[in-house]
């Protein structure tokens, strides 16, 4: 690990004041990300920025919205009883990830940072896009089982490894900042970044830009909603695919549907195709796997990874059966 500089931020201001001057340096809240990257010396800030004292961890309901603070725990939101009545993807998804020790340690601001699992990425032998441009991609031709069925490019083929994104997606979050040009609020859907040539380049965010909170719309489609994960082993494990999905179940039809998918794409994947199909439709096995087959149409393997189609097809019908029973 290189030598690097600690400050304490007092307010979402100094915050973005002590970042904003120095290029190189960075926001810390759990740490659990961003040592290790520092460590593995694929990240070499120049100065953390310490925001734990800059602000709240509240989760507030009103009305039909619930505000999340970006220093709220991920196992402060995924206990959180109007979080799991109200949007049961995201706490789900939220107990999915990671172990209680790092949910308990690991912010929600610091989750939607998160850098991609490419163990290329992490090597820092390895040539790796996203590490330094121009050096080629060594997952491209090589080992590349956890790898992109959707978004990739010549570029870089990684996956995002947030299951909160997931969820956040098919919920249609918004995200609120703070940074050096005032305050911004983007949809999740406008947030991450594919990686076409420029890999490096993961979300909108602008350098010292701060995320102060993140707010869900409540509506009867993420009131039914579930998480589905699949892994290589049932705990603390990045998932191979993931589904975030919802439905609004009406006497029987499908009012309203989100879908989204992780472990397919270099950003939480959203398949509005496969949604449209659902409403109207009975909720029956056949709707649901016919959603399936349109949600992956688009999916090309690079190789190892050529197993995710049919497994990300089967984890959409087996989200879709699990809500589709519960209302
Ligand atoms: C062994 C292990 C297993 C894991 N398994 C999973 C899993 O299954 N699913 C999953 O989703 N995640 C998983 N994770 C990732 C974990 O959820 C993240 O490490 C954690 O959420 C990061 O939060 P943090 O507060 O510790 O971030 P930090 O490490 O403090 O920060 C991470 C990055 O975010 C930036 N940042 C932090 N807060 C803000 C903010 N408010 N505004 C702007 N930038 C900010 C930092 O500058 C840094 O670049 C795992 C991690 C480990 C180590
Ligand atoms: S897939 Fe992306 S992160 Fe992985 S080696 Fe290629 S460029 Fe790097």
């Amino acid at each position: 690990m290189k030598p690097f500089r600690y400050a304490r931020a007092r307010d979402p201001q100094e915050a973005v004041q002590m970042v904003a001057v120095d290029a190189a340096a960075s926001f810390v809240a759990g740490g659990t990300t961003v040592l290790d990257l520092m460590k593995d010396d694929v990240e070499r800030p120049s100065l953390l920025v310490d925001i734990n004292g800059v602000a709240g961890r509240a989760i507030v309901r009103a009305g039909d919205e619930i505000a999340i603070a970006a220093l709220a725990r991920m196992s402060d939101v995924a206990d959180d009883p109007e979080i799991a009545k109200h949007a049961p993807m995201v706490a789900n998804a939220l107990l999915q990830s990671a172990s209680p020790q790092l949910r308990n340690m690991a912010s929600i601001g610091g989750n939607l940072m998160q850098r991609t699992r490419c163990s290329y990425f992490r090597d820092i032998v390895a040539p790796c896009n996203k590490r330094r441009r121009g050096d080629g991609c060594s997952a491209i031709g090589g080992e590349n089982r956890r790898h992109a069925i959707f978004g990739g490019s010549e570029s870089c083929i990684c996956v995002h490894a947030s299951d909160l994104a997931v969820a956040l997606a098919a919920a249609d979050a918004t995200i609120h900042t703070n940074g050096p040009g005032g305050t911004r609020a983007i949809q999740v859907s406008d947030f991450y970044l594919l990686p076409r040539d420029t890999p490096n380049v993961e979300t909108a965010l602008h350098h010292a830009e701060l995320i102060s909170s993140v707010t869900l719309s409540l509506d009867p489609a993420l009131a039914n909603s579930t998480y589905v994960k699949v892994r290589d082993r049932a705990q603390y494990e990045f998932a191979l695919v993931s589904v975030a999905a919802g439905m609004e179940i009406v006497g029987g039809t499908i009012r309203a549907a989100r879908i989204a998918l992780g472990g397919v794409a270099p950003i939480p994947w959203r398949v509005p195709e496969a949604e449209a199909a659902l409403v109207g439709r009975p909720a029956t096995a056949a709707s649901y796997r016919e959603a399936a087959e349109i949600a992956l149409a688009g999916a090309r393997g690079c190789g190892g990874n050529d197993f995710k189609v049919a497994l990300a097809a089967n984890a959409v019908v087996r989200a879709l059966e699990q809500i589709g029973s519960a209302a």
